[in-house]
């Protein structure tokens, strides 16, 4: 009794800060709009099964600027435009690697190239398998045992974080450095083991980068069923791997980000909701990023179908190029900066389309605890989790500048099985959970645009 008693005082001051009756029934009235008539699946289902992977400098990448922009002009956007943007352009190509077997045949794994990777210019190079665990061990290994060696990164993603964005974090080291690493000691290429939480044999591409002055072997990913067997092999003896790749940079292109907005009815401050336009050159991007792109364009949807009186300018956008390069981000950043265009502002979903369970707040103490002080609106749509400190990295320009950025926390549990594979497609996508982030990313901007 007494613990209901202090319970109903708490509750009644969260009031205090800030949410009301009002503001409940508004959050209502959003989610039952968009869990019965938003689109934001069926447009998801058009974008990656028209037009399906994205990379930027595609001619599927630029059909789907044309896509955004019809979609955005749907939605009831004010206003709807291209941003220029120069994007690098990566192509994959042909590619094999396989290793010798014990009766002398060759064997093909299952692989893929590495984002941003230089390939082999078509020809073979091969040489033996050294495998390292982690970097610390690699680290003491002297360049005369990595010398025109194969280097096999077989780090495995730590199935231990619940969340496993931290899991993810920690195993981005192997991918963006096995290349320089192996280039330092004078190895030939680099293998790493996917960052992936599943336990089968898909690959996961992802964006690497070379460091200056230091030549460019190429990087290949092996799955987790691959990598384990490779493992068991190196045990017993010495294994020769072979590499032939076409991947590379071919230099630059005129691209765009597609933006479009609803006029604030007060004043022209700007409230950004994105996602990225781009994918990786395998399977379909649904979760990544078709998901925040559809959910962003759902946000001005709903504004306009409910008819809410938006006091600033509500802008969704759809970002070139996050990938493999995050060109689009930086040029908003700097077009936003050249023009002083005023930003209150912004929130990047990027993270999947499932069931939201949060908003991690890039910001500083005060606007912290103000959309903390929100948490019993969001509870009934299963939305605790304010406790993130990281945003999305196409409106990292934007926090930089000083604007309070966001991002939505889906459920973390399946991302990592998908990213950047060929098993990241519109059936992985459950209807009502791609809608209900689309709703709590109105519900926030809501309430940002009514109290900041
Ligand atoms: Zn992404």
């Amino acid at each position: 009794m007494k613990k209901i008693v202090i319970l109903s005082f708490l509750l009644a001051g969260m009031t205090v800060f800030g949410q009301s009756k009002e503001d409940s029934i508004q959050f209502s009235t959003i989610s039952t709009e968009i869990l019965n008539n938003g689109k934001g699946y069926t447009e998801l289902k058009d974008l990656t099964k028209n037009i399906g992977n994205r990379l930027s400098g595609t001619e599927a990448y630029e059909k789907s600027v044309k896509w955004a922009e019809q979609k955005l002009r749907d939605a009831g956007a004010d206003k709807v435009w291209l941003q220029e943007v120069m994007i690098p352009v990566w192509v994959r190509g042909k590619e094999s690697l396989q290793i010798k077997t014990a009766d002398g045949t060759w064997k093909k794994l299952k692989m893929l190239s590495l984002g941003n990777s230089e390939g082999t210019d078509g020809k073979d190079v091969s040489g033996e398998i050294i495998m390292v665990r982690s970097l610390e061990e690699y680290d003491k290994l002297p360049a005369s045992q990595v010398k025109d060696k194969i280097v096999f990164f077989n780090y495995p993603f730590n199935q231990s974080h619940v969340q496993t964005f931290i899991s993810y974090r920690e195993a981005s080291a192997y991918r963006r450095s096995a290349a320089n690493l192996t280039a330092q000691k004078g190895g030939k290429f680099a293998i790493i083991r996917s960052l992936s939480s599943a336990f089968d044999d898909v690959p996961h591409t992802g964006n690497m980068r070379y460091d200056d002055n230091i030549s460019k072997v190429p990087a290949v990913t092996i799955g987790n069923t691959t990598a384990d067997e490779l493992e068991l092999l190196l045990k017993n003896k010495k294994i020769t791997a072979k590499l032939n790749s076409n991947c590379g940079m071919k230099g630059e292109k005129l691209s765009h980000s597609v933006i479009g907005e609803i006029t604030g009815k007060k004043d022209q401050s700007v409230i950004v909701v994105g996602g990225h336009l781009d994918s990786w050159d395998v399977g379909e991007g649904a979760h990544d990023d078709g998901a925040g792109i559809v959910q962003s364009i759902e946000v001005l949807r709903t504004f306009k179908k409910l008819g809410i009186q938006n006091n600033h300018t509500i802008r969704a956008v759809c970002f070139a190029n996050e990938e493999n390069g995050t060109k689009g981000g930086k040029q908003y950043g700097k077009t936003a900066k050249e023009s002083n265009e005023k930003h209150l502002f912004a929130i990047e979903s990027d993270a999947g389309g499932f069931s939201p369970r949060g908003i991690s707040l890039e910001m500083d103490d005060n606007n912290r605890k103000q959309i903390q002080s929100w948490v019993n609106l969001f509870l009934p749509y299963g939305v605790y989790n304010f406790e993130g400190k990281y945003s999305g990295s196409d409106i990292a320009p934007l926090h930089e500048m000083g604007v309070p950025t966001a991002e939505l926390v889906p459920d973390p549990q399946r991302y990592f099985d998908i990213h950047h594979t060929e098993e990241d497609t519109f059936e992985k996508v459950n209807r009502r959970e791609l809608l209900l982030g689309a709703a709590v990313m109105t519900q926030l901007i809501y309430m940002i645009d009514k109290n900041w």
